[in-house]
């Protein structure tokens, strides 16, 4: 998933009413160059820098 697509889904994902998700599907984030690669949330978009973060504690 690119940036771009991330950033739609979580565009798509506020609008839809900001839910609790938890982030059952993880992918990595990829820009042009592929020098960048975080993980991304494909169900609200959210991204991290290490798939650890989008289960801790709130
Ligand atoms: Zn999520």
């Amino acid at each position: 998933m690119t940036y771009e697509e991330g950033k739609l889904l979580r565009e798509a994902w506020k609008e839809n009413g900001n839910q609790p998700c938890n982030h059952d599907f993880i992918d990595r984030e990829y820009m042009y160059g592929g020098a960048h690669s975080d993980y991304i949330c494909t169900t609200c978009g959210e991204c991290h820098f290490n798939k650890e973060e989008f289960h801790k504690d709130k």
